[in-house]
Formats: C-alpha cells, sequence, structure tokens
C-alpha cells in the first residue's frame, strides 16, 4: 500500500497540443513547493491528471498544494496491487483514516483495466460489504452519501475519498513575466496574485523615497513579496531609489498634478527595467474611481507614457472585493499595517480630477525626464525573496 495523491487539473487538459508545455511547468511547480517538506517526491503524469507520491506529512502536502496554480484538485489516496482482498483491505484503512463516525457513505468503481476479472459495481459492492462489515456508525446512502469512496482500476488500483480544492488558474511561468508596481497597499499585492493566477510570472518592482517614506515601508514589502512567493515559489523585488525624483517632481511641477506625475515616472521606470528582464507588461492596483488618481482620465494620462500594456486586473472591483481577496491570499493584515508609502504623503490638496493630456504635458514641462529616470535606474537594489513558510 503506498501513500500518495491524485492531482487534477482543469483548464490544462484542454490545451490540446500544448499540453505538455503546460503540464512541465505544473510539474516543476509542484516539485519547488513540495521540496521543503521531502526532496525525493516522485511524479507522474498519466490519464490526464499527475501521481505524485511523497512521505510528508499530510498537512504539509495539502497546504503546499492549495497553493500551486493550475491544479483544481488533490485527492489523498492509496494504491495498491489488483487485487480485490488487497483492494479491500487498502479501502477500509483509507476509510478508518477518515472521521467516519455518524456517516452515510458510498462505493464506486471505475474500471478503465478490462483484465480486472470483476464488472464495477461487482468491485464496489465488495469493498462496500467489507467497509461495513469492519466498521461501526457507519451506513450507506447510494443517492447523497457524506462520503463518496472512488476505486479506480489501472494497471494498479487507487482508492480515494476525498477532493481538495486547489486554486485553479495556469502554473505560473507558462503565459510569460510581467512587472509588478509594487507599494505597500492593499491593491497592488491583490492585481499580482490576479496576474499569477493567469500563469505569469512576476518581478516586483517598489519605489523608495526614504526619508520621506521609513525603511519599515520597504520592510513590509519584502513581507508581501513573502507572500506572492508562496504561490510562485519565489519572487525578485528590485527597489528603486525615488527620493530625488520625488523632490524634483515636488519642486518642479503644480501640486494637482503631483500623483499623476508621480505616477507617469514610476511607469517610465518600471518599463525599462521590465525591458531589461524580459517583461511584456505591466502591472498596477488601480481600480477605476478608486481615488482621485484613478479616473478614466488620469489612467489615460498614465497610460500616455507606457508602450508595453498595463494591466490592471483590479478595475472593475470595489474596495470591498479587492479587501476580501487580499484576506483570502494572506497580504491583508500586512497591508494594512500604518507605514505610509510615498503616494500617500504626497497627496496633493485639490488633485486634478479629469486631466487632459495637454495640461499634462504641460505641467511636466518642468522636469527632466530622461535624467530622472536615468538616475533612478542607477539606484536599484535587488532583493531575492523566498516563501514566507
Ligand atoms: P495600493 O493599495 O496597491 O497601494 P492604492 O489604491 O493605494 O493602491 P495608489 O497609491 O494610487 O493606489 O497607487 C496606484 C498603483 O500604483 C498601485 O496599485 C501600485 O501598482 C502603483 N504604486 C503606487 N505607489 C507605488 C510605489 N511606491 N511603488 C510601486 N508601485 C506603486
Ligand atoms: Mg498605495
Amino acid at each position: 500500500m503506498e501513500n500518495l495523491y491524485l492531482i487534477s487539473f482543469g483548464e490544462i487538459a484542454l490545451k490540446g497540443e500544448n499540453r505538455p508545455y503546460f503540464e512541465r511547468f505544473l510539474m516543476q511547480r509542484i516539485k519547488e513547493a513540495l521540496i521543503p517538506y521531502d526532496k525525493n517526491v516522485q511524479l507522474k503524469k498519466t490519464h490526464g491528471r499527475m501521481y505524485c507520491y511523497t512521505d510528508a506529512p499530510q498537512e504539509n502536502v495539502l497546504n503546499a498544494l492549495k497553493k500551486v496554480f493550475g491544479i483544481v484538485y488533490i485527492s489523498p489516496a492509496k494504491s495498491c496491487e489488483n487485487d480485490l482482498e488487497q483492494i479491500k483491505k487498502t479501502a477500509l484503512e483509507l476509510m478508518k483514516s477518515q472521521d467516519y463516525s455518524g456517516k452515510t457513505f458510498k462505493v464506486e468503481t471505475r474500471r478503465p483495466n478490462k483484465s480486472f476479472p470483476l464488472k464495477s459495481p461487482e468491485v464496489s459492492r465488495e469493498v462496500g460489504a467489507h467497509i461495513l462489515r469492519n466498521l461501526q456508525g457507519l451506513k450507506v446512502d447510494v443517492h447523497e452519501p457524506d462520503i463518496l469512496l472512488e476505486v479506480e482500476i489501472r494497471e494498479r488500483a487507487f482508492v480515494y475519498c476525498e477532493k481538495v480544492p486547489g486554486l485553479g488558474g495556469l502554473p505560473v511561468g507558462c503565459n510569460g513575466k510581467a512587472m509588478l508596481l509594487l507599494s505597500g497597499g492593499i491593491d497592488s499585492p491583490v492585481a499580482g496574485y490576479m496576474l499569477m493566477k493567469r500563469g505569469v510570472e512576476i518581478e516586483a518592482v517598489y519605489f523608495h523615497s526614504f526619508p520621506f517614506t521609513s525603511d519599515r515601508a520597504k520592510e513590509k514589502v519584502i513581507e508581501l513579496c513573502k507572500v506572492l512567493a508562496n504561490y510562485s515559489g519565489k519572487m525578485r523585488l528590485h527597489v528603486v531609489n525615488f527620493t530625488e525624483a520625488l523632490k524634483e517632481i515636488g519642486e518642479n511641477t503644480p501640486d494637482e498634478f503631483l500623483t499623476l506625475m508621480m505616477r507617469r515616472m514610476m511607469v517610465r521606470i518600471a518599463e525599462k527595467i521590465a525591458n531589461n528582464i524580459g517583461a511584456k507588461a505591466l502591472i498596477t492596483g488601480e481600480s477605476l474611481g478608486q481615488v482621485a488618481s484613478q479616473t478614466l482620465e488620469a489612467l489615460v494620462a498614465t497610460n500616455e507614457v507606457a508602450t508595453m500594456p498595463i494591466f490592471r486586473p483590479l478595475i472593475g472591483f470595489d474596495k470591498v472585493e479587492i479587501m476580501e481577496l487580499a484576506n483570502k491570499i494572506g497580504t491583508y493584515e500586512i497591508s494594512i499595517e500604518p507605514y505610509a508609502d510615498c503616494c500617500t504623503l504626497f497627496v496633493p490638496k485639490h488633485p486634478k480630477t479629469r486631466p487632459n493630456l495637454s495640461s499634462v504635458q504641460n505641467a511636466e514641462r518642468g522636469l527632466d525626464i530622461e535624467e530622472l529616470t536615468e538616475m533612478s535606474l542607477k539606484d536599484i537594489k535587488i532583493i531575492d525573496v523566498k516563501p514566507a513558510i
């Protein structure tokens, strides 16, 4: 009898000729996620799913696999030889490990391996009877059982009764790379998560303005990266020294355009870094109308300086919805820590909410954009962040 996990994946199964490409990324991610618990994980792919053999404690395995994009279900399973007595014994063992008292159950069998002498309903009957004989407090219910025990007869027999939901999506890396503009706020980590879920590998850039923003604000961003790294295995953070640029903007542009000027500078710099690392898009946590700098006009004015697409996966989300997601992925508690970042400190008293492009371009006249960009690009620290666990 062996312990293993059956891993089912959703969309990947529909990828036709490209399926091996996606499966490669998924296998890689599964191995990375389990390495802290077992260096010798065995993975096999067959029948449109993966079989993961590991001796690591079940709780660790499930927690790790629940953070791997591309997995739809994880079923802790046992396997044995194709022999009825073995199957009965294995099914009973599995049932014993469940919280079965007072519950109803049903056995369902599939038999792709037609050389097995008994038909599926006969196997189900035999296995069900064996369990009933040996365990007290269980009843059969063939319509709505609490526990559905599944038996699959292939080259070996597999028995399982739990389907632990995974995150779905696509394995990180299979859809290229993008650059996340990560502040310490609630929104941007969630935005990064959304793109990772669609298979995009992410590097993050944080614009740090010491001493206007404390080093605690930077630490907070690193903490957020750790949480994101739980889902991708790793996260590279580029910390740009933005102090000088921020001063120049503060001194040489009209107050009501301040946030917009900052955002346009950030996009220009982020895009240059993105080009250097082979990232093909930018990601921000903007949501339409959430604040003055996120009106449609302001977003248009920000976009003007970008040549890459800027993905804004939260564009149609309400704040409450974003907060719920942040909670779910584990970034909320970190994001609400009080250390302010520059965009909160440098909020103009009367921001221009509906800037037109020519007034924005006018407002920028006092800046030497190229020099500010070059200067900021020369002062970048790279931090490779490992997962939080
Ligand atoms: P967040 O919760 O992500 O901070 P927010 O609602 O506070 O977002 P803004 O502060 O207006 O919004 O920033 C909009 C977006 O610009 C952020 O979601 C983020 O992608 C980017 N951004 C803002 N400040 C920074 C920064 N210091 N470094 C990197 N990106 C930033
Ligand atoms: Mg912010």
